[in-house]
């Protein structure tokens, strides 16, 4: 290391140039892989050189025999969220630490706005319960639950600030559903400010009526949330989410897509050249409803919505994501502990809290199954975590890849690391781990965010508080 005097003397010679440079590593991005050195300067990547003098950086990261690949882009998570008269037991800092720890440097959250609510009063809120807490970057889309005409202009100021998605949901009627009439104003009016919006596609109707049958017959442990919810269910609101944005001449982007079947639907769309796109969860790739077969309630770790499915759905969402008929990976991540707040459904599977912890594992989990798995390579990997998120939700190119002028959110990936993933050792504030005795090859060894080494081997070294709220661009660029 140099000392302050060399340092200063550097600098009049104009030698001295990175604050931190990472060596001898192979970058990764969505389409390129070569050995380079990185070079950072005020938190974004200043140079990329196959060689970069190490004596001209304060801080030298080894990157030997791991990827550099840019940062993760989780762009759906549910941090300190009401539901069910309970909250999600991480919080914008102890998730956030969690996310780094896995590899993900940015995140988008929900701002819910309830009945009644402006979407402005939705926003504020979830921005205080952010601020100065965040490990890692993060912005907000808005989940729209009532939406009058007088309310559609509020979407474009809220894109005008930076909130350039909205969320809507087919399911949960009287709680988050909206009506059809409502869902096309909605595409409408981002189909004129360039907005995206995703869709929680489940035909919530006939839902609640097969639950009220199952209740009725007695039939309340925690399987029964999975067996309530057919795929039909999601394969027909995903057509109908898909035939809506067509006749308003809108983008859509179907989360947490669970099944074959709305893959189906999905594909059929993207065939015809309709802007339709969807992401994919771990829990989808890695569970099934094989995992109700555990003792007593301990399906409740489970349940969350859309449920887990046969375990035959898991290979063709994993050839769906290597043929881009899904095109991104996020978690989903609503924890919420086995001890008192699962338990509160034990009686009735209606009451148990839905959402599952999945911020820290999401990298590890998708690397070991697609390119450990030999389903995809290490580019599309990137792509699926980082670069379409980033692209999808106007974050690129300041987010999402390793070039000149980003933002130097990396993580240097070690395709040998190896761990098993356990509720002992991961740091997500959740008594237990949906996937619990997996064992991953591929690990985030350090993570920097905006430049500053945030994890290094195992240990966090940044600070709450680091992260940015960011400003997203629209879809269409704008
Ligand atoms: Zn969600």
């Amino acid at each position: 290391m140099n000392g302050p005097r060399t340092q200063r003397s550097l600098r009049r010679e104009g030698r001295m140039e990175f604050d931190t440079l990472i060596r001898d590593g192979t970058i990764v991005t969505a389409v390129d892989t070569y050995a380079s050195d990185v070079g950072i300067t005020n938190g974004r990547i200043a140079a990329i050189a196959e060689r970069l003098p190490p004596e001209s950086a304060r801080q030298v990261v080894s990157a030997q025999g791991a990827f550099v690949m840019p940062g993760g882009v989780d762009v759906h998570t549910h941090l300190d969220m009401p539901f069910g008269g309970t909250t999600s037991s991480d919080d914008f800092e102890t998730g956030t630490v969690a996310a780094a720890f896995g590899g993900t440097t940015t995140l988008i959250d929900f701002a819910i706005q309830y009945k009644g609510q402006t979407l402005r009063t939705a926003f504020d809120t979830w921005m205080k319960k952010a601020e100065g807490r965040a490990a890692i970057d993060y912005a907000f889309h808005c989940i729209i639950t009532d939406l009058p005409d007088s309310r559609l202009e509020e979407m474009d100021a809220l894109v005008r600030d930076g909130v350039s998605s909205f969320k809507l949901f087919m399911a949960y009627p009287g709680v988050f559903m909206l009506d059809d009439a409502s869902i096309f104003r909605a595409f409408s009016q981002a189909a004129k400010s360039g907005a995206l919006v995703c869709m929680h596609a489940e035909n919530g109707g006939a839902i609640d009526v097969i639950v009220k049958r199952a209740l009725a017959e007695g039939k309340t442990a925690p399987k029964y949330h999975a067996l309530t919810r057919p795929t039909t269910a999601e394969a027909e609101a995903v057509s109908r989410a898909i035939a809506l944005a067509e006749m308003a001449g809108a983008p859509v982007y179907i989360v947490h897509l669970s099944c074959n079947d709305a893959l189906e639907r999905v594909r059929e769309a993207r065939d015809r050249g309709l802007p339709v796109y969807a992401e994919t969860c771990p829990q989808y790739l890695y569970l099934s409803i094989e995992n109700f077969d555990a003792p007593g309630f301990e399906g409740a770790k489970f349940v969350f919505t859309p449920p887990l499915r046969e375990k035959w759905h898991q290979e063709k969402l994993w050839a769906g994501l290597a043929r881009d008929q899904l095109q991104v990976v996020s978690t989903d991540h609503c924890p919420f502990c086995y001890k008192e707040q699962k338990e509160l459904g034990r009686d009735d599977f209606t009451k148990i809290p839905n959402g599952g912890p999945g911020i820290e594992h999401r990298l590890s989990l998708v690397f070991a199954g697609g390119v450990g798995g030999g389903r995809f390579s290490v580019n599309r990997f990137v792509e699926l975590v980082s670069t379409t998120p980033a692209k999808l939700f106007g974050l690129f190119p300041r987010k999402g890849t390793v070039a000149v002028g980003s933002d130097a959110d990396l993580v240097i990936f070690d395709p040998n690391g190896e761990e098993t993933i356990s509720a002992k050792t991961h740091h997500m504030r959740v008594d237990y781990s949906m996937f619990e005795g997996i064992r991953v090859k591929g690990l985030p060894r350090q993570v920097l965010v905006g430049g500053k080494l945030t994890i290094d081997n195992g240990r966090f070294v940044g600070r709450p508080g680091q992260g940015q709220f960011l400003r997203r661009r629209t879809y269409s660029g704008v």
